[in-house]
């Protein structure tokens, strides 16, 4: 990709009124599936601008799902020039740490001043920026193209609002740009795919002072298979030949009381690679490690623990080509504002995993987030402003004036 720099007179936008916005709704708790509050603030500076609940519509996301409390909110623009439909993206759910969070400014960041919680900045400063574009756009009358704004609910507990979105409501976009993440001039065109897995581990109970032996401890078991797992690199970050993966065992339940053999244990992880046949190998080995660990335990009469192994794909990963309309255009937009865009593959799943499954390729942005899902979570203002900017020139600019930069 050319590496020339063009930087264009830029479209002013109201800071101080995009950071008064974005601290709004840092302060507004809105953990996946309690969305509503944050979803009316949204819309109440959408009334603002003059735009009225016939312009936006709520899918039915929620209900598709079996969880929360709203769906997805979508607000399409007719274009006042005609251009292919462009889709602005971003999430609004927080993780549950950030409820309870006290935005205030401190130098050049915006930081939380509730020692107990996160801030928030994931993903309120994604959906400001694009909701800046949208007002900036409508209060400056800007020439645009048909543009569709989508807020999504519940990503934070593995994409579920972008997995459920009402696709036929977003006007067929053709170039579509998401916002959740740190730095404004990075574009993300792919990320990582997960499985999820459960062990079910069932032993044989027996009182552990009367007949202890009787009994066959499913934490034995499991652990024996974990001790496997790790010695054979099979935990935390995987590599095999040239694939590579990460695997986390990452919640157990078990046992009742201390004078109980345990005979119940149950594991929850998840396995990701950006290569699902390897996420396949990884739970195959997880899989094989339990079951192998079963018959290595045994009550003094045989009996041996019992195994369940249940594993779903999660998220797929996803890749987009560098020659993608979406990835030029949002390499254009950040060279229009003089940065460099740096070209990036995520291990984390995105709202663009779900968008590719949709059959729209989406490239993420950044917003100036930092430190996310802590307590020590902050949003860096110069880099959120410069994300409502891209977010703007990205709403509004001709495509080829995108494209040639
Ligand atoms: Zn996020």
């Amino acid at each position: 990709m050319a590496s020339r720099t063009r930087k264009t007179a830029p479209i002013p936008i109201d800071d101080e009124a995009a950071l008064q916005r974005v601290m709004k709704l840092m302060a507004i708790p809105g953990p996946p599936g309690k969305e509503a509050a944050v979803m009316e603030a949204i819309c109440a500076e959408l009334r603002a601008v003059g735009l009225s609940d016939r312009d936006w519509s709520f899918d039915d996301a929620h209900r598709r799902c079996g969880f929360g409390e709203i769906g997805n909110l979508i607000v399409h623009l007719p274009g006042t020039r005609d251009e292919p439909t462009r889709l602005l993206m971003a999430h609004v759910d927080t993780v549950p740490l950030c409820v309870g969070a006290r935005p205030q400014v401190r130098g050049r960041f915006v930081v939380n001043s509730n020692p107990e919680s996160g801030l928030g900045a994931d993903n309120r400063s994604g959906a400001a920026a694009i909701l800046t574009a949208l007002i900036e756009l409508l209060q400056q009358r800007l020439d645009h193209p048909p543009v569709t704004f989508l807020w999504v609910v519940q990503e934070e507990i593995g994409l579920v609002g972008s997995r459920y979105v009402a696709v036929d409501r977003l006007q067929r976009p053709r170039l579509c740009f998401n916002w959740d993440g740190d730095e404004p001039g990075r574009v993300t065109i792919g990320a990582i795919g997960a499985r999820r897995f459960t062990v079910e581990i069932r032993g044989v109970a027996s009182h552990a002072g009367v007949a202890p032996e009787k009994g066959v401890n499913a934490l034995v078991v499991a652990s024996l298979a974990v001790a496997e797992l790790q010695r054979k690199g099979w935990h935390g970050l995987v590599r095999k030949g040239k694939k590579e993966g990460r695997a986390n065992l990452g919640v157990v339940e078990g046992g009742k009381a201390t004078n109980i053999v345990m005979d119940r244990l149950r594991i929850e992880g998840e396995l990701r690679s950006h290569d699902r046949g390897f996420q396949r190998t990884m739970a195959a080995a997880y899989k094989d490690a339990f079951r192998t660990a079963c018959t290595r335990v045994r009550s003094v009469d045989g009996k041996q623990a019992k195994v369940t192994f249940r594993d779903v794909e999660a998220y797929r990963p996803f890749r987009l080509d560098e020659n993608e309309l979406s990835v030029r255009a949002a390499c254009g937009a950040v060279r229009q504002l003089g940065l460099e865009p740096e070209l990036y593959i995520a291990n984390g799943g995105l709202d663009a995993n779900s968008m590719a499954r949709h059959g729209l390729p989406t490239v993420t942005l950044g917003a100036g987030q930092r430190n996310v899902h802590t307590v020590n979570e902050r949003m860096h203002i110069p880099s959120f402003h410069r994300a409502c900017r891209i977010a703007l020139r990205l709403a509004t600019a001709r495509q080829q004036e995108l494209l040639g930069v």
